[in-house]
């Protein structure tokens, strides 16, 4: 079964993907399908001895080009309509263990450049409303495979947390006529108690509102809508303060800190005017706490959908400055 069905009572679109059940779960590393198909051993995802980055269509998708049809009928309250889109898996090296933080300064160099050419494919799908490229690290945030990769979704709809941030955008535009992101990253930079790192394009800072304690935004300094809108030396910068950041992390308590990365960026369908209001930005949110415990998503947060963090955004950015330093 896989179809999308409706919440009237939300207005949010809820995706079933049953088959994704019998994905391939915990695999021990010598048969992890995304490492090299090596002569002797059995064939893996990726027809090659040795590989720089591979990307292919998720075996398991949620959303695929040619759906097939829901299971169930929809009517005037229940909405219901079939999982188009796309979903990509992106295969950042391989080596079996390396992180994005163990990557190369042009590997990761690299990685901006495919995030950006699927973002205009997938874009350009008549089908696909919204791209997102993200990782899950770690296994505590659900990761099934070890061996470091992320992923590229193509929404048939903006998914509900970036169109949240558009609205707000639009108002913010209307009331101030700015861009709230560059009014946020202008902000920070002024300031200066939450930025972690800077360079000449880009800024990693711990949000002022920061819902994960250890959450880092990266964001570029002149307005960009989207990847597709980066110049050559923004391309650059940001593969530097992506290592920055990811080096930074694991740096903080010496082991490799699990999180979740997003990409935030404008949508790809013309229903609006987007480019005024999209902020090109990266939201990475760690799960740990401190080193050894981890931040639930409990009532508060799952039920109410507010946040309640246990570390100030000071304390947290002055202590990733410190483990920064440490490993400069
Ligand atoms: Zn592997
Ligand atoms: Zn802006
Ligand atoms: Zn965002």
């Amino acid at each position: 079964m896989t179809e999308r069905r409706y919440d009237p009572t939300s207005g949010e679109w809820v995706t079933f993907a049953t088959h994704r059940q019998h994905r391939t779960y915990k695999p021990k590393a010598d048969f992890c399908p995304l490492c090299p198909s090596r002569p002797g051993s059995p064939a893996t995802e990726i027809p090659f001895e040795s590989f720089e980055v591979v990307t292919f269509d998720n075996r398991f998708p949620s959303f695929s080009p040619n759906p097939p049809v829901p299971d169930v009928e929809g009517n005037g309250l229940f909405g219901v309509t079939t999982a188009a889109g796309r979903c990509e898996v992106l295969v950042y090296s391989d080596d079996h263990t390396k992180t994005m933080a163990d990557l190369s300064i042009e590997r990761v160099r690299m990685l901006v450049d495919i995030w950006t050419d699927r973002w205009v494919v997938i874009g350009s799908e008549r089908e696909v409303s919204y791209v997102m490229p993200f990782e899950n690290k770690g296994e505590v945030v659900g990761t099934t495979l070890s061996h470091p990769h992320g992923q590229i979704y193509g929404y048939p709809e903006i998914p509900p947390r970036p169109l949240k941030e558009l609205r707000s955008a639009q108002r913010h535009l209307s009331i101030n006529g700015t861009c709230v992101e560059c009014d946020v990253v202008a902000s920070e930079l002024e300031d200066g108690r939450r930025v972690v790192a800077s360079n000449e394009r880009w800024l990693a800072w711990v949000p002022f509102w920061a819902r994960f304690p250890y959450e880092v935004h990266v964001a570029t300094k002149i307005h960009r809508p989207s990847l597709a809108a980066l110049d050559q030396r923004d391309r650059e910068q940001l593969a530097e303060i992506l290592l920055d950041v990811t080096r930074t992390y694991d740096a903080l308590w010496s082991f490799s800190l699990p999180y979740i990365m997003a990409f935030h960026q404008r949508p790809t369908n013309e229903d609006e005017a987007w480019d005024e209001v999209s902020h090109l930005h990266i939201e990475f949110s760690p799960p740990n706490r401190t080193r050894d415990r981890l931040k639930f998503l409990a009532g508060s947060e799952l039920a109410g959908g507010a946040f309640v963090t246990d570390v100030s955004p000071e304390v947290a950015a002055t202590s990733l400055r410190k483990a920064r330093a440490k490993k400069i």
